[in-house]
């Protein structure tokens, strides 16, 4: 039910990080995998690692900040493998600042990359995923999804817009055998989450004091959640939003 043998998965911003860690569950499970990303050195050294788990990858560089760098990195990606089954739209970047002091090209820097690009990548994918008879679509949000802060207006738009974009896509595309669902992490030690921390006076303190489970979550702790979502196993899921954040969402 877990098998992702003969599945193609895109992963954007997949050369490191949370994307990373996700490709490589899908790949234990058994997928071919493309990543992408900005950073070369990055892509290449993440390419060979799901490579040496006896599974087909490929690396696209390119930029998803413009409508136009998401239909070049779909084309590429279909070039590689020749189909797509399953994608996660994971790439992302912050912008934490005050809303006064927000300026209009970090706001839609964010949302282009955070938002537009699932959009468009998912846009591109349907297609494909369409003619091969369904797909899994997979988006990940954050806990600003659900919270407001007072650094994260754009950050927190696009990934509050992320969960409603899936609820759209999930019934649009629901008779395609499509299932589309958003993962929304805790705090993860990533580059981003490192980058948090040394922004957010007191964050480090207030996420092990907040998480239930009294830590930071790691990378790999969101393999699982893919693999299900990515999987038979979810074949009837679609349009919802699973935090993965040790108990940070429910904790009084
Ligand atoms: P990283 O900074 O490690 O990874 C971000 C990824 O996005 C990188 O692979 C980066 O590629 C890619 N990326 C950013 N901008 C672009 C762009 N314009 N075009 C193409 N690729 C781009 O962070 P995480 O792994 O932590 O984040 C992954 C996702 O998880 C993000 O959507 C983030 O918002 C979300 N998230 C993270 C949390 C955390 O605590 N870490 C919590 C909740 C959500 P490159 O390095 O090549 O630019």
């Amino acid at each position: 039910m877990f098998k992702l043998d003969g599945r193609v998965a895109l992963v954007t911003g997949g050369n490191g990080g949370i994307g990373l860690a996700m490709a490589r569950g899908l790949a234990q499970a058994g997928a071919d995998i493309v990543l992408t990303g900005r950073d070369a050195t990055k892509g290449d050294a993440a390419r060979a690692e799901i490579a040496a788990l006896g599974r087909s990858a490929a690396f696209i560089m390119g930029d998803l900040g413009t409508a136009e760098g998401c239909a070049a990195l779909m084309e590429g990606a279909m070039q590689a493998f020749g189909r797509i089954d399953i994608l996660i739209n994971n790439a992302g970047i912050a912008a934490r600042r005050r809303p006064e002091d927000l300026s209009i090209e970090e706001w839609n820097g964010v949302i282009a990359t955070n938002l537009t690009s699932a959009f468009v990548c998912s846009q591109k994918a349907y297609p494909f995923m369409q003619r091969q008879g369904g797909g899994k679509i997979i988006n990940i949000g954050s806990m600003l999804s659900l919270f407001g802060t007072s650094f994260g207006a754009a950050y927190g738009a696009s990934k509050g817009g992320l969960v409603q974009l899936t609820r759209s896509l999930a019934v649009a595309w629901a008779a395609d055998n499509i299932q589309v669902n958003a993962v929304l992490p805790g705090w993860i030690a990533t580059e981003m989450g490192q980058a948090a921390r040394a922004q957010i006076g007191g964050l480090d303190e207030r996420v092990t004091t907040r998480t239930p489970a009294g830590r930071w979550g790691d990378p790999a702790d969101l393999a699982g959640v893919a693999v299900f979502l990515a999987s038979a196993a979810s074949d009837y899921v679609t349009g919802v939003s699973i935090p993965v954040d040790g108990g940070f969402s429910i904790a009084g």
